[in-house]
């Protein structure tokens, strides 16, 4: 059964430095001075923001670590707790990913963590035994059009949403990540908060078309797009002239989530899936 139509929003709860790779091996202690309490001080407001509606938050484990608070108060919230790896960097080998979910298993045990979104939504197809094996019921880990349920061995993989321009691809295996084959194939992949950035009217009108459709898009922000970062984007600006790209991940996205909290039905993704597997 198909749940019906509604928004899956969800956050990728991770530092205001996470988009570069610039800070991936510095040691855990200098990540969380760079930190210096932002993810645990914005928390609060998006909260606010959000009100009653609920949605599926992707955390990064070293910020539990750091603010053990912050998935309490998600979750008391009513709102998902998901994992979105350990540490945030690229995690395309299985030694790697596998010593990830092992470093994060109490706190997800204890939150019930359900659901997996890869840093950069970039992973590979040996992910799905691993993630059944630790517990998961879902991954949203591609990029693929909207209305693309894919079941990878006992895993549900529900991507984040392309318009195909093109026509439909026929294949959907990892990785699918944001990069210029993708859209060369004609995927508009607007559930990326690189477009809402660029193109937040663009992207609010396919959301509308495709309720119409009878679809379920699957789109992301980020905490540091909600609530700005003190001396933002300055503090961000050595990243963005090394990767003009990131530029869009700087734009304050607060009156575009609040577009969408009055516009659309909103649920979690632990929610449709659980519609789904009825
Ligand atoms: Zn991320």
């Amino acid at each position: 059964m198909t749940p019906s139509p509604r928004l899956l929003l969800t956050i990728d709860y991770e530092s205001w430095f996470a988009p570069s790779r610039r800070y991936d091996f510095l040691s855990p202690e200098k990540r969380r001075a760079l930190d210096d309490n932002f993810a645990r001080d914005v928390i609060d407001r998006i909260l606010e923001v959000l009100k009653d509606v609920k949605v599926s938050f992707y955390l990064v484990g070293e910020l539990v670590e750091w603010y053990p608070d912050l998935p309490q108060k998600i979750f008391d919230a009513g709102h998902e707790v998901g994992f979105h790896c350990q540490i945030h960097r690229p995690l395309t080998i299985l030694s790697d990913i596998e010593h990830d979910l092992q470093t994060s298993i109490t706190w997800r045990r204890q939150y019930k963590v359900r659901g997996f979104r890869a840093p950069m939504i970039n992973t590979v197809e040996g992910v799905y035994p691993l993630l059944e094996h630790n517990g998961f019921t879902y991954s949203s880990s591609l990029y693929a059009p909207a209305g693309t349920i894919l079941r990878k061995g006992n895993i549900w993989e529900l991507p984040v949403s392309t318009l195909p321009l093109l026509g439909k691809p026929s294949s959907f295996l990892a990785p699918r990540r944001m990069n210029l084959p993708l859209v060369l194939g004609g995927e508009f992949p607007y559930g990326s908060s690189m477009m809402s950035g660029l193109f937040p009217k663009t992207v609010l009108k396919i959301i509308e078309n495709e309720f119409k459709a009878g679809l379920s898009p699957v789109i992301f922000l980020h905490p540091y797009e909600i609530v700005s970062p003190a001396g933002w984007p300055k503090r961000f600006a050595r990243d963005m002239i090394a990767n003009p790209l990131l530029y869009p991940f700087t734009i304050n996205k607060l009156s575009f989530l609040n577009d969408l909290l009055k516009s659309f039905p909103i649920s979690t993704l632990e929610n449709y899936i659980n519609g789904i597997a009825q």
